[in-house]
């Protein structure tokens, strides 16, 4: 059982309800998980006030277990070098980089066809984005890799090229101690044929040595904690290769 879950939204982000502060520690300390992080939202700078207004919730409720709050930041789709929507990283505990809109054009593309990019011009920008991403040592972990990726070409036609990418992304990542995750909502996100693939990609981060960390992107209390499509790509993985929190964390403060 993995007792931690470091990726997890509230209700201030508008679409995760019924996810106020007191439900995500109530729930998580029913779980008796040991360490969670509340990860919402960074769409744009404005964006950090939320953050403080999580941590002021935290210290209201007191939890029993450990809570780091820190943010998925988003990338800054304007531009194709993977900078984010703010340059402030100062009171995060932890930064989760997402990489979820189409590089210039911005939208969430929910099939191939729904990408007005064609696909060696998207590749190219996730390429550039991607490796701009895992540059930048503010960051403590690559969300839901390929997700984006999967949502934006055919992987029948692209995933052996897209593998080469992220093993030049895992030697940035490991350089930079950046952690890759896990993701449970990926599960939902990707087609089945593909489930029985998508630890590849875990496994080029791990010849780098790219720490693994798990997070479920809940956006539902009882989302939190779950791995069920986790397990599955750990079970394809070489045992105890999840780290612990406090590895990553501890890694990132030595360096900054
Ligand atoms: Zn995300
Ligand atoms: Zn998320």
């Amino acid at each position: 059982m993995i007792d931690y879950d470091l990726h997890i939204h509230t209700e201030y982000c508008g679409h995760a309800t019924g996810m106020t502060v007191a439900a995500i520690l109530e729930r998580a300390e029913a779980m008796g998980l040991s360490s969670i992080a509340i990860t919402d939202h960074i769409f744009s700078h404005d964006d950090h006030a939320v953050i403080q207004k999580i941590r002021a919730d935290v210290a209201a409720y007191g939890p029993a277990l450990k809570v780091y709050v820190g943010a998925e930041v988003d990338v800054d789709y304007e531009h194709t070098d993977g900078r984010f929507v703010t340059d402030t990283f100062e009171g995060l505990d932890l930064v989760i980089a997402g990489f979820h809109y189409v590089p210039t054009v911005g939208n969430y593309p929910h099939s191939p066809q729904d990408n007005t990019l064609n696909a060696e011009e998207f590749l190219q920008h996730w390429h550039d984005s991607l490796l701009g991403i895992v540059s930048n040592p503010n960051v403590d972990i690559l969300a839901h890799p390929g997700r984006l990726l999967a949502a934006g070409v055919d992987l029948d036609v692209h995933f052996e090229d897209a593998l080469c990418i992220f093993a030049e992304a895992a030697a940035l990542s490991a350089q930079n101690n950046i952690a890759w995750e896990i993701n449970e909502m990926t599960g939902c996100r990707l087609l089945p044929q593909w489930w029985g693939q998508w630890h590849r990609i875990y496994e080029t981060a791990l010849a780098e040595g790219v720490k693994l960390v798990y997070g479920s992107d809940a956006h539902a209390p009882e989302a939190i904690g779950t791995h069920e499509y986790v397990d599955m790509i750990l079970a394809k993985l070489p045992k105890n290769c999840l780290a612990r929190p406090e590895e990553i964390l501890t890694l990132k403060k030595k360096n900054k």
